[in-house]
């Protein structure tokens, strides 16, 4: 995928050698500055900063791990499980996670929102065995909320469209995005709103964060994470509990641990499935129940994400 927005890091602005601050766009700015200064290990860094280690062609490891390209059901369109279809609504995201399972898809050329969203709206219509769409992309709110109501609007004439699924990182990346009008836009929604956001270490979260977050619960939103578990950034039975407990202290409940689709380029982020699995168990020792994320991995055909 291509972001439109400017690369939080650009490989040239940022000699490996020092983890002193780097040049920034200003949209990811909160990220940056929720970094451990001066340190090349910092679980946040890690998970943006381009590496030589991605230049690696590692057997296994292809340009479109998940099957979308097979999956697509029109303009914009995947549909992969029952009575869910998910919408890519745009390339652009705030911030360029280098494991993303987007990296190699078209998706600046093929997104829902051409036309007004025409296309991918009638495919909606047209299948009333759809009862969950689910805004995706790239990501969802790094379009105007304008745009956003615009799809809404149309979706909201569709009598078995029953629940709205939102996929952002933003509220984590950039809690500012929680302004005035997304909220009213929220609130005023005609169906129930789950918004799973997606952070990968507690240090991800701090004051702002957590305001955005009571903001969209203020505005009705179920709130749940997805994480992927990274090599080197939350592969830690500690990491992971304190993910678990730091994103229930701001009003977020665990969904998912995804194992990495096995995108060409992230090889150096896998966790092997037994020590995945070892990890998961010993979560599941520690926490209470609801605090435990469904380790899960997407396999092409499957009818819903696989549990490891
Ligand atoms: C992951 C995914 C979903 C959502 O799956 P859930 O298990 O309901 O969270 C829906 N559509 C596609 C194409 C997906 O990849
Ligand atoms: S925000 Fe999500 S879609 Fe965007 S680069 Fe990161 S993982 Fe990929």
């Amino acid at each position: 995928m291509i972001p439109a927005a400017p690369l939080p890091m650009q490989p040239d602005a940022m000699p490996a050698a020092t983890a002193s601050r780097p040049s920034m766009a200003s949209s990811s700015r909160g990220f940056v500055a929720r970094m451990r200064h001066g340190d090349l290990h910092d679980p946040l860094l890690r998970q943006v900063l381009p590496v030589d280690a991605e230049e690696r062609i590692v057997p296994g490891f292809g340009l479109d791990a998940v099957g979308d390209g097979a999956a697509r059901k029109a303009e914009g369109v995947i549909q992969k499980y029952r009575g869910r279809a998910l919408l890519v609504t745009t390339g652009s995201c705030a911030v360029h996670c280098r494991y993303c399972f987007r990296r190699h898809f078209p998706y600046a050329e093929e997104t829902a929102a051409r036309e007004g969203w025409r296309e991918a709206v009638a495919a909606v219509a047209h299948d009333p065995t759809i009862d969950e769409v689910i805004l995706s992309g790239g990501d969802p709110l790094s379009l105007a909320t304008s745009k956003l109501a615009e799809l809404t609007a149309q979706l909201a004439a569709i009598p078995h469209v029953k629940r709205l699924r939102i996929h952002s990182r933003l509220p984590v990346v950039l809690p500012e995005r929680v302004d005035p009008a997304l909220l009213q836009w929220l609130s005023a929604l005609p169906w129930p709103v789950a918004l799973v956001v997606h952070a990968n270490h507690a240090n991800e979260f701090d004051p702002e964060v957590d305001a955005a977050m009571a903001r969209l619960r203020g505005a009705g939103a179920q709130l749940l994470n997805q994480a992927v578990l990274l090599r080197g950034v939350n592969d830690s039975v500690h990491a992971l509990a304190a993910l678990s407990e730091r994103g229930f202290a701001a009003g977020v409940l665990p969904y998912y641990l995804h194992q990495l689709d096995r995108v060409q380029g992230t090889a150096h982020f896998e966790v092997d499935d037994q020590r995945a699995r070892a990890l998961h168990t010993a979560l599941a020792a520690r926490l209470s129940g609801y605090l435990v994320p469904k380790l899960v991995r997407e396999i092409q055909g499957d009818t819903g994400k696989r549990p490891l």
